[in-house]
């Protein structure tokens, strides 16, 4: 089985760049379909979600902007905790049609704390693409509209995803084993 090393951990391997580009072009051929006739903003959640990202709108063909925004837990000086808030989102979003493009959705609580941010901007809709969803770990109720892979409550990385920065650029998805 193909495997690698990052940071003394191993892994093997879950999904193949082939199965992953395959499930890409699906959620892509949706999307072409729901959104024919209108324009969309695609808000792209770093680091993980870049490749996916980049796959994904070389495969959509209506109208789109595309913008990246970064979480992070302080707020000025003062650590907020467990509340993250949403940084680089610069673009007014009221009356468009957003599409929210994740990696992962694990506990659900990033992409509740993304969607509250972003709905207080008043788009006409939002909804999320995500590359992996642990629907065994989700803590909140998170409708995922587009979802490449459902998996089951395992760690993993390549394709975007991290363990401690890396791993990120590996074009298939490996789980610890
Ligand atoms: P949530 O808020 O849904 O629990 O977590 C979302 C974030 O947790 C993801 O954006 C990702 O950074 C991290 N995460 C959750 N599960 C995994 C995993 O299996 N592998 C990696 N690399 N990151 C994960």
């Amino acid at each position: 089985m193909k495997q690698v090393t990052i940071e003394d951990k191993t892994f093997g391997i879950y999904l193949s760049e082939q199965e992953i580009q395959h499930a890409v072009q699906r959620i892509a051929n949706e999307i072409n379909v729901s959104y024919a006739d209108k324009k969309l903003v695609f808000i792209s959640v770093l680091n993980g979600a870049f490749m996916f990202t980049a796959d994904l709108l070389k495969k959509v063909h209506v109208p789109c902007e595309l913008s990246f925004i970064k979480l992070s837990s302080y707020s000025g000086t003062h650590s907020t905790g467990n509340v993250k808030e949403l940084v680089g989102l610069n673009e007014d979003l009221q009356g468009k049609d957003v599409i929210v493009l994740e990696d992962i959705i694990d506990t659900g609580l990033t992409m509740k704390s993304i969607l509250d941010q972003l709905n207080t901007k008043q788009p006409a809709s939002i909804r999320i693409a995500t590359l992996l969803f642990k629907p065994d770990s989700l803590k909140v109720p998170i409708n995922a509209d587009y979802i490449c892979f459902s998996i089951p409550e395992k760690f993993v990385v390549g394709y975007g995803l991290d363990l401690n920065g890396f791993g990120r650029n590996l074009p298939d998805i490996y789980q610890l084993i």
